[in-house]
């Protein structure tokens, strides 16, 4: 169970909120990083057992929005997310090219994009990035994993989450 209350106008004196963001893959981080970045603090809860999220697929396009989130958020020393790809290909079982289409990509992957959103979110270290150094401005941030969200009530000037 988890909660996030504020004043009765929905604020901390501060002006800063407490989110709670049900889900810990991409969305979910890029939604904590932004607002960790406004300087409101943000609870994950993820319901997969483990602590990270692993094998959610090999390459994937990197398209404009995502690169541009990255190049706006990502705090690590490390840029570069993304390789460009002048074709798509798809093969057989067996390795042969059986269709090829011409155009520019930009690639990344999927554990490549988790980790550089877990080092900027809670500073999971990797061997894909370093470890941002905090920025006092930002919002505190926690990331539970084992935590399937059921129910979502409203009390008070919060909610309470289960
Ligand atoms: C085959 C395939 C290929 C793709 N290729 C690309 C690509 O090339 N480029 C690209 O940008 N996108 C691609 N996508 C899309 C991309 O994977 C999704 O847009 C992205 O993963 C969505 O992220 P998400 O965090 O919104 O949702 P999800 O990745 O679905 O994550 C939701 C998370 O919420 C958690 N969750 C759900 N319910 C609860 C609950 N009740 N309590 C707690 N946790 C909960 C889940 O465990 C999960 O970790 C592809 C998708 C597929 C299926």
């Amino acid at each position: 169970m988890a909660s996030a209350s504020n004043t009765p106008n929905g604020k901390s004196k501060s002006g800063k909120l407490h989110f709670v963001i049900v889900g810990g893959s991409l969305g979910g981080l890029a939604a904590g990083i932004a607002l960790k970045a406004l300087g409101h603090d943000a609870t994950i809860l993820e319901r997969n057992p483990t602590p990270l999220l692993h094998d959610q697929g090999a390459g994937i396009v990197a398209g404009g929005h995502a690169l541009e989130f990255l190049k706006k958020y990502n705090r690590c020393k490390r840029q570069e997310v993304a390789v460009r790809s002048d074709r798509r290909q798809y093969l057989d079982k067996d390795g042969n090219v059986v269709h090829s289409v011409k155009g520019n990509h930009d690639m990344s992957s999927w554990d490549l994009t988790y980790y550089f959103m877990r080092a900027n979110f809670d500073g999971t270290p990797s061997d894909y990035c370093d470890v941002p150094s905090p920025d006092p401005a930002h919002g505190k941030t926690v990331h539970y994993h084992d935590r399937n969200v059921t129910d979502v009530v409203s009390e008070g000037s919060g909610v309470r989450v289960y």
